[in-house]
């Protein structure tokens, strides 16, 4: 095949290099990202290729840890200012403090504040089911009524709430070879629930998410990584089909659509192609914005490549098919769905 009839069959030039990128099919938004400071490469590179991103910050303290939370907020705000919008952003709150009388008040008047300055959602984090826990030693889980106001006021502001909670399966798995995130948790032996004494199982976590869903149906939901389903399609679809409020994003997990079973991943999106949204979980490091900007372009090229492709891929030394998606369905995967539901996202 020559170089021309390549470029013809692949709807966009997705595996081309960084100085060989092609016109951008559309303005597409990438809706789970962390960028606390505007690096100028990252902007040029958002506005070359045309693409929007939403910033989200996240309450990661666990026990008495000290709080980067407002560090983050403020610059979350700041990045999409200096942005001028092209970088929408999505604040969280602390949930440590559940059980103090005042904690519903103060954190729905933090929330405020955020949505005055533009946030568009707030993200809950799997350190609510995972690590924080109450006076006696009980995991707090995502549906204590202790955070049933901070739900009604994201609701009543017409935000939407972006949920992380629960893990793969690997977190509740022995740490071996047949373990598909044996990398990620031998790193971060915190998360690795396996073994350990009175921690809730995945699904004790999820079923109290969808608690939430039940509880507040008119409070739009992304669930961030295929709402934690990542390797339960089937499971994740009558989640979707019994809760219409809830959607989903494909941060960090395109790689198991990618190396999943094709023609299921195909009629998965197919079927759910309103609600699901495409997102990176990109992370823009502190020092050197540049090797990192190129790497979400790649990132951004090769998923686009994968979702709307008509051949195949190279992905971990071995061949996968694209999926081919028709053109409709991808501009609500890769635009549509991210404005419905994060209204605001693209600006107003
Ligand atoms: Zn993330």
């Amino acid at each position: 095949m020559t170089r021309r009839e390549l470029l013809a069959y692949l709807p966009a030039a997705a595996s081309l290099k960084s100085d060989q990128r092609s016109a951008a099919p559309f303005e597409r938004i990438d809706t789970h990202t962390h960028i606390r400071r505007l690096a100028p490469l990252l902007s040029a590179a958002l506005e070359n290729e045309q693409w929007r991103c939403l910033t989200i910050c996240v309450s990661r303290a666990s026990g008495d840890e000290q709080s980067d939370l407002e560090d983050m907020i403020r610059g979350s705000a700041n990045v999409h200012r200096q942005s001028n919008g092209r970088i929408a952003w999505a604040t969280a709150f602390d949930a440590r403090g559940f059980e103090n009388s005042n904690f519903a008040s103060r954190t729905v008047e933090g929330l405020r504040h955020s949505f005055e300055r533009g946030a568009i959602a707030v993200k809950i984090w799997k350190n609510i089911g995972m690590s924080i826990r109450s006076k006696t030693g009980e995991y707090l889980l995502p549906d204590n009524v202790a955070l049933t106001p901070v739900f009604e006021a994201i609701q009543s502001a017409d935000k939407t709430l972006i949920a992380h909670l629960a893990e793969p399966d690997g977190a509740w798995l022995p740490l071996d070879k047949n373990n598909p995130e044996i990398d990620y948790y031998s790193g971060h032996p915190e998360w690795h629930m396996h073994g350990r004494k009175g921690v809730p199982a995945k699904e004790t976590i999820l079923s109290a998410r969808d608690h939430i869903l039940e509880r507040h149906p008119k409070l739009r939901v992304v669930g961030c990584h295929l709402g934690s389903d990542e390797e339960h399609w089937d499971r994740l679809g009558q989640r979707l089909d019994r809760y219409p409020n809830f959607a989903v994003d494909v941060a960090a997990r395109v790689r198991y659509l990618m190396r999943g079973n094709h023609e299921q991943a195909r009629q998965f999106l197919m079927k759910h192609q309103d609600r699901v949204l495409y997102a990176t979980d990109f992370t823009l490091p502190s020092v050197d914005g540049s090797a990192a900007t190129r790497e979400l372009q790649d990132t951004h090229d090769r998923d686009w490549n994968f979702f709307s492709g008509k051949g195949t891929l190279s992905y971990r030394k071995s061949e996968i098919p694209c999926l081919g998606l028709p053109e409709k369905v991808l501009h609500k995967i890769f635009r549509e769905n991210a404005m419905r539901w994060l209204p605001g996202i693209a600006g107003v």
